[in-house]
């Protein structure tokens, strides 16, 4: 589908000018956006499927009798097959579509929650996005069940000698990022299944931050479900998925009740239909399921092993050139990180630094990244973070790197 990729002679990707939104000036200067942890810019091939769906293939889906319709439900259930795909998942009826990570763990906590009791145990780490904590919070409020946390390490990586000591019999699930939003520590998530599976303990990996960077494969991680969001990973927002294990989500009970959701209903009872539809109640984001589709055959089109490199290289410089300036902290030094720099300037608050880099065009995120408890253990209210994507550049470095010299020079420090 998509042609030849371009590479620079350093072997980096340059993919900016699939971008449109990268060619328009912002505050009147070039525009670097290296704000791709919160949401992800969107290809042309991106935008065009979503205008061909609209002006072509509109249509409810899965009653209809009529050509539109039928069209409708292949696209969508081909998006299902792309989501497959891209997670390598035995069968495409193991994904359901949901609004994205926050609902595909929400759904988890309030169906396969449900089995919990008082004194059954969830763990989590320290590392995680409010998405990954909340909901369990409140399963654990319903069901008496207790929430665990396990320590991050100075380093910010997931204290594994912490981890094994909580993780025990009562551990019904455990739940943790495949990469850390906050700093793009990368956990070991291989060896946390298998710990995992050690006590009979389901697992949830947040995929939010890795799917868009690097080859995910969730028979070979052996876990349970797997979320994220299409906005994350070059797609529109309002979609995602979750990935189910079939024989789980078999025993699932039904979530939201709705129209698609039922096989036959009476007032003596209703029964549900099987596989995904069963949590799909009701229309569906039919036009972002499918554009969400689009978006996995562009990044499947560059190639994630090109993705992870180009990141990679990428985080390489923007590490060593940060450390360069005087006053820089990098906070979250694992060895395997994914394309985030969390970092503090001294005697510079992040939102102010984050100001002064608007004015350069230079977009980056400032604050706590939904995961007040990981700034807690740093003892920090929050950090600034630029997180890369496949269309970021050296320039964009630059960009970067000129603009902390500039709030220091301004801010005397
Ligand atoms: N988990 C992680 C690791 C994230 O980075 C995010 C978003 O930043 C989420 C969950 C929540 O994703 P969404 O807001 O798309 O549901």
């Amino acid at each position: 589908m998509n042609a030849p990729q371009p590479a620079l002679a350093s072997g980096l990707l340059d993919l900016a000018g699939d971008f449109p939104i990268l060619a328009q000036p912002v505050r009147g200067r070039r525009l670097a956006y290296l704000d791709n942890g919160a949401t992800t810019q969107k290809p042309q091939a991106v935008i065009d499927a979503m205008d061909a769906f609209y002006a072509h293939s509109n249509a409810n889906i899965h009653r209809g009798v009529h050509w539109l319709s039928q069209h409708a439900t292949d696209l969508y259930e081909q998006a299902r097959e792309q989501v497959r795909t891209l997670l390598n998942a035995a069968d495409s009826q193991e994904i359901i579509f949901t609004r994205g990570t926050t609902e595909s763990i929400n759904l988890v906590a309030q169906t396969w929650g449900q089995r919990l009791r008082a004194g059954d145990e969830i763990l989590v780490t320290g590392l995680e996005h409010h998405s990954n904590i909340v909901p369990w919070q409140l399963l654990c409020e319903r069901s008496g069940a207790v929430l665990r946390a396990a320590a991050v390490t100075d380093s910010g990586e997931l204290d594994m000698a912490d981890f094994k000591a909580l993780l025990g019999p009562r551990t019904r699930l455990v739940a943790l990022a495949h990469v850390s939003n906050a700093l793009g520590t990368v956990n070991p998530v291989e060896e946390v299944v298998r710990l995992a599976r050690g006590v009979g303990a389901r697992v949830l990996i947040d995929g939010a931050q890795a799917v868009a960077h690097q080859a995910v494969d969730v028979q070979a991680l052996d876990c349970d479900f797997y979320a994220f969001s299409g906005h994350k990973l070059y797609g529109p927002t309002g979609i995602g998925a979750l990935y189910v294990r079939a024989g789980i989500l078999a025993d699932l009970p039904p979530w939201q009740g709705g129209g698609d959701m039922i096989r036959t209903v009476s007032f003596e009872g209703t029964t549900y239909a099987d596989g995904p539809q069963r949590f799909e109640a009701g229309t569906p984001n039919i036009g972002g399921a499918i554009v969400m589709g689009a978006a996995i055959e562009y990044l499947r089109g560059v190639g994630l092993g090109r993705v992870a490199a180009h990141e990679a290289a990428l985080l390489a410089e923007a590490t060593e050139r940060m450390t360069a300036l005087p006053g820089i902290r990098i906070v979250g030094t694992a060895p395997h990180k994914a394309g985030i720099l969390s970092f503090l300037v001294e005697g510079i608050h992040p939102h102010d630094l984050g100001t002064i880099l608007d004015t350069e065009g230079v977009a980056i995120r400032a604050g706590h990244h939904c995961a007040m408890p990981l700034m807690t253990h740093f003892g920090i209210p929050g950090t600034a973070r630029a997180s890369f994507a496949l269309y970021n550049s050296s320039q964009d470095v630059d960009a970067l790197v000129a603009g902390v010299r500039k709030a220091q020079k301004l801010f005397g420090v």
